[in-house]
């Protein structure tokens, strides 16, 4: 998809509902009224998610000589999430409002105090989005205006509300009701889901649902060191759920409660170049983005400032994907020094080092680490590859086409198989052993049900990259070909059924 150019701006409303109509993705729970921040990937969004994974655990697992992979369990010691932070410090800040019982994390609600002829009059807010700073002044003038204040207003200056202090909080409206009064000071608000592990519900038998992989690839180090015969440099990767409490899931699938997540240690000699190891795995996770369909001209790159770093983290970069709602971060990529292990080789009592046979000294490798969500990616090749198009039918009148440009390697169907007519036995017969072979190897799908235009039309919604047609040629010429017609240029050749293997094994990867 890299070569096709960028689709036009599209709405996340056509996006969830074309993900609703074609079986992609539903709410959790829908018969009961849905519950929010929990998603249901249906038969082709299992499919493509399934795809999506694969492709990350071949080329970062299997295709390298240098990463294992590891499956490790989603509930684990309570201690584990001592020693990492998390049960400390892995919280969001939280604001309530106390009228309408809506809550907001304080870093994504925003407001402004509204300054006529240098005096504050009063204060606006507004929630996160592309729009806040102009909603902003606009709710400003507004206020102004009904207030019939005289005087210059002077531009807003946006803070979140992390910034309100003491006294501004009881005159920050709620976005809720329109009026202030209502809203709390922020608090922190731990994420982590709890639950009890055994027939007790004590405090001793408290577990957490991780809210990351990555924490196993520490604890688990050792017993990889011990077992998997790998030496440094050398990764540790994993694709698994994790579990948020989220304070306010939104866009989708893009923030969720329950969501799944690629990550990779990749732990380096104390005295690596690091930064250097850093950038390459930014280059790395940005060139296979790539792979999967996600152009170039999508993606950005975010350096987190220095001060914003937590004081063991050398560096972090997120690759930032275009949504629709925004520039959001889709991978991140830290540098986090020796921090885990270390906490871990504390709090355990079990030492966390290696043995270098150069120095003959032990040392806690350091680890760079690639972290990034399934369910993200998958939005992001669902809004890439999502266009409208005005076409040419058969008889030559205009018609809307829905076409999912995915990349052969995610698309969750590679090929459609369509006898011409259903009721010619000939090509029913061929396209049915066509089909029986292909599967065998590739997700392919038949249908022989409507014209043949229809069918072609359904399969670009649904973003399959070949449809192959069994038509009176195919049984009629010499050399048994089919009509292979392209989803993107729309482009039909005839092919035989040795090269179209051919084409599938070089573009399903
Ligand atoms: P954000 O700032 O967006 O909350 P984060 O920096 O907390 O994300 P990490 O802890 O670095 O995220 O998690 C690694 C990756 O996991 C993210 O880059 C993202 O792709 C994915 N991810 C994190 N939280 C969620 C979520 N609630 N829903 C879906 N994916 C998520």
């Amino acid at each position: 998809m890299s070569d096709t150019p960028a689709p036009t701006a599209v709405s996340m409303d056509n996006i969830v509902a074309l993900a609703k109509r074609r079986g992609f993705i539903f709410q959790s729970s829908e018969i009961y009224g849905g519950l929010n921040g929990f998603f249901d990937y249906g038969p082709l969004g299992a499919e493509l998610k399934k795809n999506i994974r694969d492709c990350w655990w071949n080329d970062m697992v299997r295709r390298r000589d240098d990463i294992v992979g590891l499956e490790s369990s989603i509930i684990m010691h309570p201690k584990v999430w001592e020693a990492s932070g998390h049960v400390a410090g892995f919280t969001d800040p939280l604001v309530d409002c106390k009228v309408s019982k809506q809550r907001y994390r304080a870093d994504q609600l925003f407001f402004a105090a509204v300054v006529v002829e240098g005096k504050t009059v009063g204060y606006v807010s507004a929630l996160e989005s592309e729009k806040t700073a102009a909603e902003l002044q606009a709710a400003a003038e507004s206020f102004k205006r009904k207030k019939a204040i005289q005087g210059s207003l002077l531009p807003v200056v946006v803070k979140d509300m992390t910034e309100a202090q003491p006294d501004e909080i009881a005159l920050i409206p709620s976005p809720a009701t329109g009026e202030p009064g209502s809203l709390t000071a922020p608090r922190s608000f731990n994420m982590m889901f709890q639950t009890n592990v055994g027939a007790m519900t004590d405090a001793s038998s408290v577990a957490y649902l991780r809210p990351e992989t990555a924490q196993g690839m520490f604890v688990d180090f050792k017993n990889i060191v011990d077992t998997g015969r790998v030496k440094l440099p050398f990764g540790v990767a994993q694709i698994g759920k994790s579990f948020r409490n989220e304070i306010t899931p939104r866009n989708f699938i893009f923030r969720s409660r329950e969501f799944e997540q690629m990550e990779m240690e990749y732990f380096i000699h104390e005295d690596a170049d690091w930064a250097k190891c850093h950038e390459e795995w930014i280059a790395w996770c940005e060139a296979w983005l790539k792979t999967i369909g996600l152009p170039a001209s999508h993606l950005s790159r975010y350096t987190h400032p220095k001060e914003k770093l937590a004081f063991y983290s050398r560096g972090t970069v997120d690759i930032m994907f275009a949504y629709p709602f925004g520039v959001q971060e889709l991978w991140g990529i830290a540098a986090r020094g020796n921090y885990d292990l270390t906490q871990h080789a504390n709090a355990s009592g079990k030492p966390q080092e290696i043995f270098d046979e150069a120095t003959k000294k032990k040392f806690v490798p350091h680890v760079i680490e690639p972290a990034v969500g399934v369910d993200r990616i998958l939005l992001a090749v669902l809004c890439a590859g999502y266009a409208e198009e005005e076409i040419k039918d058969e008889k030559g009148a205009v018609e809307k086409r829905t076409v999912l440009r995915f990349s052969p390697r995610i698309a969750p169907v590679k090929v459609a198989i369509l006898p011409l007519l259903k009721n010619k036995p000939e090509l029913v017969a061929v396209a049915q052993k066509l089909h029986a072979k292909l599967k065998r190897k590739y997700a392919v799908f038949y249908d022989e049900a409507g014209a043949i235009g229809r069918r072609y039309r359904r399969q670009d919604e649904i973003g399959t990259p070949w449809c192959v047609t069994i038509d009176f040629d195919t049984i009629e010429k010499p050399g048994e070909t089919f009509t292979l017609r392209e989803r993107d240029s729309m482009s039909q050749r005839r092919i035989t059924e040795a090269d179209l293997f051919a084409l599938l094994d070089e573009q399903v990867y």
